[in-house]
């Protein structure tokens, strides 16, 4: 059987943990969280990095720092995860969808500034695969209309933009941690901050809304509740297990690329005979390989494919009821403009397994049963 998904391991994360139990220091912010934090920092050039209990979490962090309010309106793709809506609508805003572009399945850029009205605060592009959203134009259209810019960029760890790092390009960046992630912690992510003036308010909300973090800084005597906060500090256990696979990132990323790449050239000619869709990467896009989907004809297409792998032992899956659709987004959100692809494409979509060890000959083996699933 060949898994959609396997939790990445590359061999220290017990060592690690041991480490942080003979610290006697399990709770938040100890060696491993700084490491951890500091290896974000470092590679993704922004200010300030900071370890949260998940993705969810960071983008919950992002419209608490916002500000975000009753009555609020956030643009966002409707092809995403519930958490990029969720983060908003927990504090009373509503959820404005607007159509992707089938290329990248990534929110359309051009369909963006139709979507702003007086209510709009900010702009939530997802970088879908680990591809970048066009992020100059998105830039753009929130420095002329005043608004913020919140990236979610779960799936976007090691990948660039023009050569910089995903998350670090608008106000806030959100990183995901969790098992099904290039890099895991089982659960968890991060908060990326790209100006300097929103590290402390960050750091207070982080902390139960105290200035705990200046206390340990030396820079206050003792510390105090300043604000309504909340506790968004993961365990120094898993920190532990995610920085074994921050050492290696690396190699994790190579050897996702090289089954990707793999998948690619072995199913580039059904693509060439217009049989099925492969990802397209922007020239300016340096991508982590976070996954690996075809596009079939159609939704019944796409069902039948499912189950002739699971028949030849390959979970593939996909993702993303439209959020537009979804009880909750019916509820807290609407769509801007015209559903021209997000329905449609959402139901061709399949993804193909991908994880760190995966090993060649299995992507060779799944090459060869979608070949013969189409030739028969
Ligand atoms: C995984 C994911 C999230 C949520 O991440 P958690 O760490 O599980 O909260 C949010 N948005 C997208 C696009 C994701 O893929």
């Amino acid at each position: 059987m060949i898994n959609f998904n396997v939790p990445p391991v590359t061999g220290d994360e017990l060592k690690n943990i041991e480490k942080a139990i003979e610290n006697k220091k399990i709770c938040g912010d100890g060696e491993f969280t700084k490491k951890c934090n500091e290896w974000l920092e470092k590679n993704t050039k922004t200010a300030k990095a900071l370890l949260t209990t998940s993705c969810t979490h960071a983008t919950e962090m992002s419209a608490m720092l916002l500000d975000i309010k009753e009555g609020d309106e956030v643009i966002m793709p409707s092809y995403t995860f519930v958490s990029t809506a969720d983060a908003f609508v927990l504090r009373g805003a509503t959820a404005v969808f607007v159509d992707i572009n089938p290329k990248t399945m990534n929110i359309d850029e051009n369909l963006v500034e139709n979507a702003i009205t007086d209510k709009t605060k900010v702009i939530v592009p997802v970088h879908y695969a680990g591809v970048s959203c066009e992020m100059d134009m998105i830039m753009d259209i929130a420095g002329r209309h005043g608004l913020s810019v919140v990236e979610d960029a779960a799936q976007g760890i090691m990948s660039t933009y023009k050569g910089r790092a995903l998350g670090t390009i608008g106000d806030f960046g959100c990183y995901s941690f969790h098992e099904t992630k290039n890099y895991s912690m089982g659960e968890g992510g991060a908060l990326l901050i790209r100006d300097e003036k929103n590290v402390e308010p960050a750091e207070i909300i982080r902390e139960k809304g105290t200035n705990r973090s200046k206390f340990f800084r030396g820079q206050v005597d003792k510390y105090t509740w300043v604000q309504a906060g909340s506790s968004y500090l993961p365990s120094e256990l898993n920190a532990a297990y995610l920085w074994a696979q921050l050492e290696k990132a690396d190699e994790i990323n190579a050897d996702r690329l090289e089954n990707w790449n793999n998948y690619y050239d072995g199913l580039k000619n059904l693509k060439d005979k217009g049989i099925i869709e492969l990802p397209y990467i922007p020239e300016y896009c340096e991508h982590n390989a976070h996954m690996f989907y075809i596009k079939t004809g159609n939704c019944d297409e796409r069902e039948s494919l499912i189950d002739y792998l699971k028949k030849s032992g390959i979970l593939a899956v996909f993702h993303y009821i439209p959020l537009h659709s979804a009880p909750a987004g019916v509820r807290h959100g609407r769509f801007s403009g015209e559903d021209r692809y997000t329905t449609a494409e959402s139901e061709r979509l399949l993804r193909l397994p991908m994880y760190y060890g995966l090993r060649k000959e299995e992507t060779d083996y799944v090459i060869e049963k979608i070949i013969s699933f189409y030739n028969k």
